[in-house]
């Protein structure tokens, strides 16, 4: 029996994604090569494809298909990629377009207040802001399903395979595990060294990235490396890094991205545009980074590799062992992308637990600082010295997004899990990664997650990988044994 419907739904499902591929394009020549004085003319280009992008997927006709399709007889994976396409096209349905306008004006505006905010330590000037901000979110989740707790439902936007109770037990349970580790850590001296702020030309530094990002498998057939203020992935897995942060982070944004990249690069072409063939969440994306960059760039294996190419590039002496010690020194401190491994998700969890106060009326606005600087002060034992370090420093809550941040640290926990499995079922895992053999870790990588695109659920996904859903146990196990080892605690 032929499956007409399905099929003209996904020809035309596929012509929605590359539209969105054409946006993308132009965000990232925006961000890598654009002329200041071709940004007018950028926005409203930008402008034109997301409203075509829009208009051509909620047609109504995408509606009928899809009803039409679910009479024929799919296999399990067509069936699963209906499934998604009904979701999302459900969801974009109900969204009217004044609140996409609303949304656009609203972070427009919000943006440039943020940044004078931050700039003149002026929490008080964003509040109306903020306040615009979470108002439309509310209205955004209202419209979505009225009867859910709203930060549920904002949340599904970038995760909807793991519900927010199941993060609430996972942060929790981190919390409970890895605060008086940080404490324990922070109490005794302090690893001193300033070789990290040694300054290392840009070229010199281009070629290590490059090396770096090729070794561990990152195809430049498909992809390429570019420089861009803050480091991202898009365009079918084209990465960027930035080189005036220090030469540690610059190699460790490198091996981030190039994992985004790689998932990209993985995904399979022939779904391109349609949810077989797109990542499953950014929660799953993040794991994606984190794994290379956490679990192999923060490694002493992988050290062991490329130290002798990075001294002699960067003209610098260091041993191995001082080297693994740099890379992973922990200090509590302000800003959330210059926290180390080991204090990063309690940034996160911050922010989490703010987000869901505020969408739910718990907290007003203007107690954010306060409670802001009480959670550092319990979480890191620090207190940011200004609202410029402390709740005025993302760009995230400026730009609309609510629900966006729990992705960045439930990927890592997916990526400790991830790299549990790996350990036991690759033969000399670690000896593998000190010769910088990638080849077994990305095919397994490839076969577990990168291949599958949506066809499973989150959980699905990380229990068919690992014989588990996400259990935060191999995060909190591996950063615990990491620095207890690394401290001598
Ligand atoms: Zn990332």
């Amino acid at each position: 029996m032929k499956k007409q419907n399905y099929s003209e739904l996904i020809s035309l499902k596929k012509k929605v994604g590359l539209l969105g591929s054409v946006s993308e394009l132009l965000g990232w020549d925006q961000e890598v090569n654009m002329p200041p004085k071709a940004a007018e003319i950028r926005a409203q280009e930008q402008g034109v494809v997301a409203e075509l992008h829009h208009q051509l997927f909620i047609d109504p006709k995408i509606g009928k298909l899809i009803k039409n399709a679910k009479k024929e007889k799919l296999t399990k994976k067509e069936l699963a990629n209906l499934n998604e396409i009904e979701y999302d096209y459900k969801k974009a349905k109900k969204i009217p377009s004044d609140l996409v306008v609303a949304f656009a004006h609203t972070s427009a505006k919000a943006l440039e207040v943020w940044k004078e905010a931050r700039e003149k330590n002026d929490f008080n000037s964003f509040t109306p802001w903020l306040n615009k901000t979470v108002k439309l979110n509310k209205k955004y989740a209202k419209i979505i399903n009225k009867k859910r707790d709203p930060f549920e439902v904002v949340f599904e936007d970038y995760e909807k395979g793991i519900n927010v109770k199941e993060v609430d037990v996972l942060f929790n349970k981190f919390k409970e595990e890895i605060v008086p580790l940080i404490e324990k850590i922070t109490s005794i001296k302090k690893i001193k060294n300033n070789l990290s702020k040694k300054k290392i030309p840009v070229d010199k530094q281009k070629e290590i990235s490059l090396y770096v990002a090729k070794l561990i498998g990152y195809d430049f057939s498909k992809g390429r490396l570019d420089e861009s203020t803050h480091p991202f992935t898009s365009c079918y897995g084209r990465i960027t890094t930035r080189y005036n942060e220090g030469w540690i982070s610059a190699i460790l944004s490198t091996i981030h991205e190039a994992g985004h990249g790689m998932y990209e690069h993985n995904l399979p072409i022939k779904h391109y545009g349609t949810p077989l063939g797109q990542s499953r969440s950014l929660s799953i994306h993040e794991s994606q980074s984190r794994y290379y960059e956490n679990h192999i760039g923060r490694s002493k294996e992988f050290w062991k590799k490329i130290l002798n190419k990075v001294k002699k590039t960067y003209d610098i002496n260091i041993s191995l062992d001082e080297m693994y010690k740099l890379i992973n020194i922990v200090e509590p401190s302000f800003i959330r992308v210059e926290a180390d491994e080991l204090t990063y998700s309690l940034h996160i969890i911050l922010r989490y637990e703010l987000e869901k106060d505020l969408i739910n009326n718990r907290i007003k606005i203007n107690e954010i600082p306060k409670i802001w600087n009480a959670k550092m002060k319990k979480y890191l034992g620090i207190v940011p010295k200004s609202d410029s370090v402390g709740c005025l420093q993302d760009v995230h809550w400026a730009m609309g997004g609510l629900g966006y941040f729990p992705t960045y640290t439930l990927g890592s926990m997916i990526a400790a899990q991830l790299n549990y499995k790996m350990k036991s079922e690759i033969p000399n895992y670690n000896k593998k990664i000190e010769k910088g053999d990638f080849k077994e870790i990305n095919l397994w990588l490839n076969k577990n997650i990168h291949s599958l695109g949506c066809q499973y659920s989150t959980q699905e996904l990380i229990k068919k990988a690992t014989g588990e859903k996400l259990n935060v146990k191999y995060y909190i196990n591996y950063l615990t044994e990491k620095f207890t080892k690394l401290y001598n605690l």
